[in-house]
C-alpha cells in the first residue's frame, strides 16, 4: 500500500485521546467520520481570510469565496463523474436532499394511484419522505422484501415493476447490514418501466467508486460527514433534463432570475436548488475531504476497510452467543451484531468503557429491525484509519463481554 495507517491517522487528532482512560477505539464511522487537518484548517482558513456572501459581491473576498465554493462543486461533480457541474447540488445532508426530490419532483411527477418503490432496509430518512408524499397525494409506497442475509430478493422487485411506479428509491450500502445492492441491476430493471432511480449513497459514496453516468441513475444523494467532511452539509445529483423539469423547492435568495410582484422566474440549475446563503465554510472544507479521499484513492481505502471487516468477521465468528445481523456476499465494512442474553445497548455502555465507540439501536432502520424480529443491534462500522490491533481489541472486548451471558 501507498500509505501507512501510521501515517494517515497522523491527519486525525480526534483520534489521539484517551476515552475512560483508554486509547480511543473509533468504530461508529457509518454514523459520522472523523475529519482530517485540512478540513479543519479549511474552515479556520476560510473565516480567517475568505468570508463573503456568495455569488454576488463585487469585492475580491466575494471572489475569492466564490471560486473556492464552485470548486468544490466542480470536484463534487468529478467525485461522481457528474456529465456536468450543474446537476450537483449542496443541500444539508442526505435527508435533505431525498426531502427536496420527493417535494419537487414527487409533486410534479407522482400522482394519485401511482407507486414509489423503495426496500425493507432503508433508512427512515428514505421512508418517510415518500410516506409523507403518498399520504398528501394518494400514491402508493411498495417495498422490496429481502432475504435472512440481508439482500435485496430481485425477482421480488421485478414483481413490484409496472407502468404505475413512478420512482424506485434504494438505499446504495446499507447503513445497518453493511449489504452493498445490485443498483445496477435495479436501475435497468426500473428504467424498463420508465421509472427514475434515486439512490442514497449515504454509506457508498466513502467506500466504492461511484460513476453516476455508468450508473444511469437518475438522483444520488450523499452526506459531506459521512466522507470525511463537514456535518450539516449534503449533495444531490440529478440529471439536467430531470432537475430542469422539476419546481423549486425553497424560495428565496439566489433561486431568483427576476421577481416582481406579479410574477418570479426562477435561476438555472443547480441554483435553482440553492435557495438563501448557503453553508460556504463547510462546502470549501469539503473540497479538502474529497482531495484527501483522492489521494488515498477508493481502491485502496475498500481493500483495506475490506481487510478490517474480514477479519473482524474471522474472530467474531469464534465467539460464543455471538449474532451476526447481515451476512449478505457483498458488504460495506460494517458488522452488525447481537450477543445472546444480552441488550444492544448495555453490550454498547460496556464497550464504551474500554474505549471503544460503536452504534447501537435501530440505527434509524426500524423496518428493518422488525423484519429480523430484533430491537436493535450493536454496530461496529470501519474506515480507513482503522487498524488491525483495533480490530483485535474491540473482538477481545465483544468476547470478554458475551461470556457474561454465555
Ligand atoms: N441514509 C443512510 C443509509 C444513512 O446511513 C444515513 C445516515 O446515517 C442517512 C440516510 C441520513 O443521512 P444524514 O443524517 O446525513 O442526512
Amino acid at each position: 500500500m501507498p500509505f501507512t495507517i501510521e501515517s494517515i491517522r497522523e491527519h486525525f487528532p480526534v483520534l489521539h485521546q484517551e476515552v475512560h482512560g483508554k486509547p480511543l477505539i473509533y468504530l461508529d464511522n457509518a454514523a459520522t467520520t472523523q475529519k482530517p487537518k485540512q478540513v479543519l484548517e479549511a474552515l479556520n482558513s476560510y473565516y480567517a481570510h475568505d468570508n463573503a456572501n456568495i455569488h454576488r459581491g463585487a469585492h475580491a473576498l466575494a471572489d475569492r469565496a466564490t471560486r473556492k465554493y464552485e470548486n468544490t462543486r466542480t470536484m463534487v461533480g468529478s467525485f461522481i463523474n457528474a456529465k456536468e457541474e450543474a446537476e450537483i447540488i449542496f443541500t444539508k445532508g442526505t435527508t435533505e436532499s431525498i426531502n427536496l426530490v420527493a417535494s419537487t419532483f414527487g409533486r410534479k411527477f407522482i400522482q394519485k394511484g401511482d407507486e414509489v418503490i423503495i426496500s425493507t432496509m432503508e433508512h427512515h430518512s428514505n421512508i418517510v419522505p415518500w410516506q409523507m408524499l403518498c399520504e398528501a397525494n394518494g400514491a402508493v409506497l411498495r417495498v422490496i422484501p429481502i432475504s435472512n442475509s440481508g439482500e435485496i430478493i430481485l425477482e421480488e422487485f421485478e414483481k413490484l415493476l409496472s407502468p404505475k411506479a413512478k420512482l424506485v428509491s434504494i438505499v446504495h450500502a446499507s447503513n445497518s447490514l453493511g449489504t452493498i445492492n445490485p443498483v445496477k441491476a435495479i436501475i435497468n430493471r426500473a428504467h424498463a418501466v420508465g421509472a427514475k432511480v434515486l439512490l442514497d449513497g449515504a454509506q457508498s459514496t466513502s467506500h466504492l467508486e461511484i460513476d453516476v453516468q455508468d450508473l444511469d441513475c437518475d438522483f444520488l444523494a450523499f452526506s459531506a460527514h459521512k466522507l470525511y467532511g463537514p456535518t450539516g452539509l449534503g449533495v444531490l445529483y440529478g440529471k439536467r433534463e430531470i432537475l430542469e423539469q422539476m419546481p423549486p423547492y425553497q424560495g428565496g435568495g439566489e433561486m431568483i432570475k427576476e421577481v416582481t410582484f406579479a410574477k418570479t422566474t426562477y435561476n438555472e440549475i443547480p441554483f435553482k436548488f440553492e435557495a438563501g446563503t448557503p453553508n460556504i465554510a463547510d462546502v470549501i472544507a469539503f473540497g479538502e475531504a474529497l482531495n484527501f479521499i483522492s489521494g488515498l484513492t477508493k481502491p485502496l481505502i475498500k481493500a483495506h476497510e475490506d481487510s478490517l471487516l474480514a477479519y473482524a468477521v474471522e474472530l467474531t465468528s469464534k465467539i460464543k452467543g455471538f449474532i451476526p445481523v447481515g451476512t449478505a456476499k457483498e458488504k460495506v465494512s460494517v458488522l452488525s451484531f447481537n450477543i445472546n442474553g444480552m441488550h444492544p445497548f448495555d453490550v454498547g455502555v460496556m464497550l464504551d468503557a474500554k474505549g471503544i465507540a460503536v452504534r447501537t439501536g435501530h440505527h434509524c432502520t426500524q423496518p428493518l429491525m422488525q423484519r429480523f424480529g430484533i430491537e436493535g443491534t450493536v454496530r461496529a462500522s470501519f474506515a480507513v484509519y482503522n487498524t488491525k490491533s483495533e480490530v483485535e481489541k474491540f473482538a477481545e472486548s465483544v468476547e470478554r463481554i458475551a461470556k457474561i451471558k454465555n
